[in-house]
């Protein structure tokens, strides 16, 4: 393979540099033809660079009424529910994108799962909240849920991305006409990934690396996010259903602990961090 490389390079400044430069030279000219198969294959990453926040923002809130609809409405307990904010707020600041509002609620839901709508918005449910032991393990469920909003994953999956590109913001009273219907099929678009196919494999890994170091950064054990992976595991095994539920919108737990395992080692005094069962106990029992 070295020697490959080397002849290519021995070869290219001799025969190739000429056209080498035309090539590059395209590159750099928005109306080439190679400039535009080049940006045209990221466009849909690019695009989501271009959607301001107020419209980031509007985009999630549709998507999360469309939430509040499948999973049920938030649980009636205020201490539960601000004690639920504190912690997310705690790794949202921590987290790599920690200068925009973040809002989180237990929704009255009995499958295990959690789910964020860009803009910062973050669901998780009942059933999920139940089975946690520690502030640590919580803190790991919303800090992978605030990666995803982190790196945008949701608006990045959709195919329509690109219509948001240079529509400026969306408000309620441009939603009319066209827009209004190419909104409508952007967000029945991402609804469709947030809650049925799920976002891609990758996406979820890098969650789960981000949501590590939050937590860690935060003060707490970045394990706990592999001991929520294993009691999901474990429910796994019994559970029927699957619907809607971690199980089936995110990768294999087995890969995913695999990962997270190997990238503990960047972490050697994980097991010295804090764990806060106590605090949990008493303000993170959903009644
Ligand atoms: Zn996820």
């Amino acid at each position: 393979m070295k020697t490959v490389l080397i002849l290519v390079c021995l070869i290219l400044p001799l025969s190739a540099s000429t056209a080498l430069a035309g090539f590059f030279e395209s590159l750099a000219n928005p109306e080439s033809k190679e400039w535009k198969i080049i940006t045209g294959a990221t466009q849909v990453l690019s695009s989501t660079q271009e959607i301001d926040y107020p419209t980031e923002r509007n985009i999630g809130e549709s998507l999360a009424l469309e939430g509040l609809q499948r999973f049920g409405n938030p649980v009636a307990n205020e201490q539960l529910q601000k004690y639920v904010n504190l912690v997310g707020s705690a790794v949202a600041a921590n987290s790599t994108r920690a200068t925009i509002p973040y809002q989180f609620a237990v929704l009255d839901s009995q499958v295990q799962n959690a789910f964020a709508v860009p803009g910062g918005v973050i669901f998780v449910s009942r059933a999920l909240v139940d089975i946690l032991e520690s502030e640590a393990e919580l803190a790991a469920v919303l800090a992978h849920e605030i990666g995803h909003v982190s790196a945008k994953h949701a608006l990045k999956s959709t195919r329509r991305a690109q219509f948001f590109q240079g529509v400026g913001t969306i408000t309620a009273a441009n939603l009319k006409g066209d827009t209004g219907k190419q909104f409508a099929s952007a967000i029945n678009d991402m609804q469709g990934v947030l809650f049925d196919k799920g976002l891609d494999k990758e996406m979820e890994f890098e969650a789960d690396l981000a949501a590590m170091e939050a937590a860690y950064r935060t003060g707490y054990d970045p394990s706990a996010m592999i001991r929520v992976l294993e009691k999901l595991q474990k429910l796994e095994a019994t559970s029927r259903e699957k619907k809607g539920s971690w199980f089936s919108t995110h990768p294999p737990l087995d890969e995913r602990i695999a990962r997270l395992q190997t990238q503990l080692r960047h972490y050697p005094d994980f097991a010295a961090q804090a764990s806060v069962k106590e605090r949990f106990a008493k303000y993170g029992r959903v009644k």
